[in-house]
């Protein structure tokens, strides 16, 4: 799989092959190697750039890679377009045609490792942006009947880091291409303080969208490790939300904890979390926390998907003994675990 995951870890899928159309993907559901996966019961699975898996062991399925090409404007009125991108599309050449075209709405989703068709699956987002706010709709192929389904916004079910893909529907679709709705005249988000600071530090006092993506491209090279240069998925947890008694009770035992208002509760800053609980900067033979932030686990190399997921287990009841809280990881751990999905 070396090239088709970013965690760096060697292992081997049993077939893997790579989909530019829907054809190629009916051909797979009708190939004998895709029947006998499913017969042994080790079934499939698709990825884009695998920036948000783990690999535990072997994959003794059948993995697709969708590399479906295509960008193309469908609609323009003076205010908005909407622009049709293939699932195979990578995240980030997206983003740079939007700027090119002038058009807001993903800017601040900068440089995300990935594909398009991944990022609807757990609603990327980042400094204060969130990809369903500019998804229209979503197309997929429902497996294994082979049918077509545009889904709305709505139908998507968006949540922080979630949305139909990765619960009821996860394993049994694959997207073949989104729809967003953009913005031609779209005001820069830098609600995010870094950005101003970062805006500031450029003397740029009336940002356009393109300065804001730059500046938030600058930050990010510094903040997070490179997978080319050191294997990681990005933030490993998603930041818990805690119900009003427990926030209290943390206010009043850690008066510096990091948090903010959510729609349903109040969400911590997992990175401050795993810093209280030291492990900013910790390694285990191979594997470790960033130490430019925690979240991110990295393979310092030679790690295995077990070694990996062994210390992430270890974080989690780390953080469960000291906060009484428990982590949700963000990253797809392959073989599913049900009981971490
Ligand atoms: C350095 C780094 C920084 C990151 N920063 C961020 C960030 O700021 N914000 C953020 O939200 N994420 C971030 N991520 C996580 C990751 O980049 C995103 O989740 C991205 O969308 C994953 O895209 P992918 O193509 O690599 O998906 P994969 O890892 O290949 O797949 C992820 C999941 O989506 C499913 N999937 C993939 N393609 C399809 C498809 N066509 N149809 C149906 N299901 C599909 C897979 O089965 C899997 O469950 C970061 C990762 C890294 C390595």
């Amino acid at each position: 799989m070396a090239g088709y995951h970013t965690f760096g870890v060697k292992v081997q899928s049993k077939y893997l092959a790579i989909v530019q159309d829907k054809q190629q993907l009916f051909a797979i559901l009708q190939s004998q190697e895709y029947q006998e996966c499913l017969q042994e019961g080790m079934g499939w699975l698709v990825l884009g750039q695998g920036s948000n898996v783990l690999f535990k062991t072997d994959f003794k399925g059948f993995t697709i890679i969708n590399r479906m090409p295509g960008i193309r404007i469908l609609k323009e009125t003076s205010t908005q377009a909407l622009v049709e991108v293939g699932a195979g599309v990578i995240w980030d050449e997206l983003v740079n045609w939007t700027l090119a075209n002038k058009l807001g709405g993903i800017e601040n989703l900068i440089r995300i490792p990935g594909t398009v068709g991944a990022a609807p699956v757990q609603n990327i987002g980042a400094y204060g942006m969130e990809v369903k706010n500019a998804i229209h709709e979503v197309i997929m192929t429902e497996i294994p009947s082979g049918n077509t389904h545009v889904f709305s916004n709505a139908e998507c079910a968006f949540g922080y880091r979630t949305s139909i893909f990765k619960t009821s529907l996860q394993g049994k679709c694959v997207i073949t291409a989104v729809r967003f709705l953009l913005e031609k005249n779209a005001a820069p988000l830098i609600t995010y303080e870094p950005v101003q600071v970062e805006l500031r530090r450029k003397n740029i006092t009336h940002p356009t969208i393109q300065d804001t993506a730059s500046a938030i491209a600058t930050i990010r090279s510094e903040k997070l490790p490179d997978p080319a240069v050191l294997g990681n998925a990005g933030s490993f947890f998603k930041n818990p939300i805690v119900n009003e008694t427990l926030i209290k009770e943390l206010i009043r035992v850690h008066p510096d904890i990091k948090y903010h208002s959510a729609e349903n509760g109040f969400k911590i800053y997992a990175g401050w979390l795993l810093e209280k609980a030291g492990w900013r900067g910790s390694k285990k033979g191979a594997v470790g926390c960033y130490e430019k932030q925690s979240l991110v686990l990295v393979n310092f190399g030679g790690a295995t998907g077990q070694e990996i997921d062994d210390f992430a287990s270890e974080i989690e009841c780390s953080i469960k003994s000291r906060f009484g809280i428990t982590l949700e990881r963000e990253v797809r751990c392959i073989p599913f675990d049900n009981k971490k999905e």
